[in-house]
């Protein structure tokens, strides 16, 4: 009876641990997503010199701007006021800081 009680014990605070990491758990498993699909976008690159035809029908493709990798334009980053996609969020921060020296170095 004593076991069972620290057992249960136990499984509520690793439910309350589980609860409390859930944020973090999604975020990695996002992050990693993104970097399964950086490498698959990379791999097909490398394959065929151009990007293999979505697999969703109709999904038109962009080019980011920066670093000129294709992905679906249902991925892509934009500036609300800029038409150019980008790939990333690395992409889109050196795009405004490249856009924000221009324009403090014009005169
Ligand atoms: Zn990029």
């Amino acid at each position: 009876m004593k076991y069972f009680f620290v057992l249960s014990l136990f499984a509520l605070l690793l439910a309350l641990a589980y609860w409390r990491a859930r944020p973090y758990i999604a975020a990695a498993r996002r992050f990693l997503g993104v970097f399964r699909d950086a490498q698959r976008l990379s791999s097909d690159y490398q394959a065929t010199g151009a990007p293999r035809r979505p697999s969703r029908a109709g999904e038109k493709l962009a080019r980011c701007a920066v670093c000129g990798t294709w992905l679906p334009a249902s991925r892509a980053l934009a500036l609300r006021n800029s038409p150019d996609p980008y790939c990333s969020t690395v992409c889109l921060t050196a795009a405004t800081d490249a856009r924000a020296t221009r324009r403090k170095s014009a005169p």
